[in-house]
């Protein structure tokens, strides 16, 4: 946090603009639009880069598709058409709706309600239920659109992780319980940290060649590479 600051996730669109922007200081539960944006963009996000996300839900914005209630009802080739730019889009269009229908159906108080009402684990358990939301999205589900305290895993966390010395070949499951029992559970640590991870990952812990000379954590790192 020292050197990096806070990170300001999940980035959402503000009232009047059609790219989704990071604020700083946000934590906890989001409004029932947010909710849904972030939703959507964790689905978006499988398997791509989030300037990819950005274009699609620019796109989705823009035909005014960013709601349960229209992305339920478009058709699919005009929303395969909005997020072209998220890969997979044909996939990723599919499982949009069916979120979009089974949550409408078994959710008619709306997405804040539902969210906020929810505990922890059961709304994890429900969103796992859901076609294709994974672990991953469906914890991101849970930290950034819930604001509940459920410690998102991907891939640089894992890479760090492993290169840190925490531990080596977990799975999804291991990891999260790995961050979870060394952490507080606080939604704004959670937040955070991973985001934080992210950065690191991206600016110093990249794939090949660590830059392990400036990166922030060195004193603390056990850099098996
Ligand atoms: S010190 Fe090196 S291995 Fe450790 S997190 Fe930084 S870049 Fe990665």
């Amino acid at each position: 946090m020292k050197a990096f600051g806070p990170q300001g996730w999940w980035p959402v669109t503000p009232s009047g603009g059609t790219v989704p922007a990071y604020t700083s200081g946000v934590y906890g539960q989001r409004c029932g639009r947010d909710i849904f944006e972030i939703c959507a963009g964790a689905i978006l996000t499988q398997n791509t880069a989030w300037k990819n996300v950005e274009k699609a839900l620019e796109g989705l914005n823009g035909a005014g598709l960013l709601s349960p209630g229209k992305l339920a009802a478009c058709p699919l080739p005009r929303l395969e058409k909005a997020i072209r730019s998220s890969g997979y889009y044909k996939k990723k269009a599919r499982r949009l709706k069916d979120f979009c229908r089974r949550a409408l159906r078994e959710h008619p108080e709306g997405f804040q309600k539902w969210f906020g009402a929810a505990g922890t684990g059961d709304l994890r358990a429900e969103l796992l239920s859901y076609n294709g939301v994974g672990a991953e999205t469906a914890d991101c589900m849970v930290l950034y659109a819930a604001g509940k305290a459920s410690f998102v895993i991907d891939a640089y966390t894992r890479r760090i992780g492993e290169r840190a010395g925490l531990g080596q070949g977990l799975s999804y499951e291991g990891w999260k319980e790995e961050f979870e029992s060394g952490l507080p559970s606080d939604v704004k640590m959670y937040n955070e940290y991973h985001a934080l991870l992210v950065r690191l990952g991206k600016d110093f812990c990249g794939k090949t060649a660590p830059l392990c000379g400036n990166c922030p954590v060195n004193p603390v790192c056990g850099k098996r590479i």
